[in-house]
């Protein structure tokens, strides 16, 4: 729902649909947590007072910053706001809406592990050595870094709220209103680093809905054996596709399909490489342009695996087809293959739906974005987006988030 609608209501009313018992459990938590003053800044309620489910809609915080999605990008812009003075609380919180600390890392899985995964680099002021055993290199990544910041936001204080999910954004004046299903919270700017895993994306094809197997996308993936004795089809030419296809070629037969070759680099991918590829991509979103992967302008490094996926003839790969049929998919020559599943590896996009009515997109909906590190939002510099294009990786996550908690305390002179 795209709706400010409690804007017109005072913030320490309750709703009138809320029933009488939830209308005194409110009062009792306003009372006990929270400032109604209209200019003293709130204290939000503690993070699991009741089950999660316990409606908390009608109370509003005031803050100064408000930071969306604690993964990589959401604990470096708020560790940085708070070495740069702003007070947890007072000046600044992050609302999360995952169950535990780990951001998207705790839902990857579970063969993903500190050996496959491509490298995740340590949040400012601690290191991911110092939480978890990282010669341990089969440890699961859905174990190792929710540890991690779990540890993180408990040794620098983070004031993360979770699980809290941000329904929507908007612009009230000079606050915007962030509303969620837990609690309100008037701001004077956010920091938004909800990631791309809630936004899955799977391209239309011709006959998806008369398909009568399986199909899913990379989010949905545990496990290879799962799949024994079908047929899979994989469709993706990205890191992910050509993983999975590793994992479940060595259980059962596949058919691996991409847009366009895969594009395979020799040698290492170095600092180099990789700024010349983040710089590509920040150039892209400078202009106003979907960001695209950084992969997909990097290529993709040949590792041991790969080699080994070429030499037993696993990385055979079609064009995509043009339809799917009831069992199978078919090319525009005729040609069907069978599938019992259809794996769609095709990515992600920025999960930003919630900004919606603060209208951030260009008449060809695409942002403009600006800042240091393109991470501020030509249309609305109180709105800065972190984990996106050139900083959707671990390392670029980092940066964005010190650039935009310094930009956007500079813009609003809260330093
Ligand atoms: P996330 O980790 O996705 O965190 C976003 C947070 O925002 C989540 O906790 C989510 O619950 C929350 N959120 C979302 N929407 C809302 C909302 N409306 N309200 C409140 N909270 C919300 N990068 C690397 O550098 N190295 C790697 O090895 C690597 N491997 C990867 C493997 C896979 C399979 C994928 C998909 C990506 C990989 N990446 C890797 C990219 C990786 O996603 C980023 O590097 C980084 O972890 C993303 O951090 P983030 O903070 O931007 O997003």
């Amino acid at each position: 729902m795209v709706d400010c609608w409690w804007n017109v209501r005072s913030a320490s009313e309750p709703p009138d649909d809320v029933p009488f018992a939830h209308r005194r459990q409110l009062a009792l938590r306003r009372r006990a947590s929270v400032d109604t003053s209209s200019t003293v800044p709130m204290t939000p309620p503690p993070p699991e007072p009741d089950p999660p489910s316990a409606p908390t809609a009608g109370i509003r915080l005031k803050t100064d910053i408000v930071v969306i999605g604690a993964g990589q990008a959401g604990l470096s812009a708020a560790y940085h706001l708070k070495r740069l003075g702003l007070p947890p609380n007072r000046g600044f919180i992050v609302l999360d809406h995952s169950p535990a600390p780990g951001g998207a890392w705790q839902f990857r899985w579970p063969s993903l592990t500190l050996s496959t995964v491509n490298r995740i680099h340590d949040l400012p002021g601690m290191r991911l050595a110092d939480a978890v055993d990282t010669h341990a290199t089969e440890v699961q990544a859905a174990v190792a870094v929710p540890q991690y910041f779990a540890a993180y936001e408990k040794a620098f204080e983070l004031p993360v709220y979770r699980p809290v999910h941000v329904n929507v954004v908007c612009s009230r004046g000079d606050r915007l209103i962030v509303e969620s299903d837990r609690f309100d919270v008037s701001a004077r700017g956010i920091i938004n680093a909800t990631g791309t895993w809630e936004a899955p994306y799977i391209p239309q094809y011709p006959g998806a809905n008369r398909f009568v197997g399986r199909q899913l996308h990379t989010k949905d993936y545990r496990t290879a054996e799962e799949f024994v004795g079908q047929h899979v089809v994989i469709v993706g030419g990205g890191i992910s596709a050509i993983q999975l296809l590793d994992e479940i070629s060595r259980v059962t037969s596949t058919t691996w399909v991409t847009r366009r070759p895969p594009e395979f680099r020799d040698g290492p991918f170095d600092e180099e490489a990789g700024r010349a590829a983040v710089k590509l991509v920040e150039e892209r979103v400078r202009r106003g342009l979907p960001p695209r992967s950084v992969v997909s302008v990097t290529g993709i490094p040949i590792t041991p695996a790969i080699e080994a996926m070429r030499a037993r003839g696993a990385l055979k790969r079609l064009p995509m087809f043009s339809d799917i049929v009831e069992d199978g998919v078919r090319w525009p020559d005729g040609t069907v293959v069978h599938a019992d599943v259809i794996l769609w590896c095709t990515g992600f996009r920025s999960a930003l739906d919630h900004l919606a009515p603060l209208q951030l997109r260009e008449p060809d909906g695409g942002i403009i974005m600006t800042g240091r590190l393109a991470t501020q939002v030509a249309k609305d510099p109180r709105v800065h987006l972190v984990g996106y294009g050139p900083s959707a990786s671990t390392i670029g996550a980092n940066r964005a988030g010190s650039a935009a908690a310094g930009e956007l305390t500079g813009f609003l002179a809260l330093r």
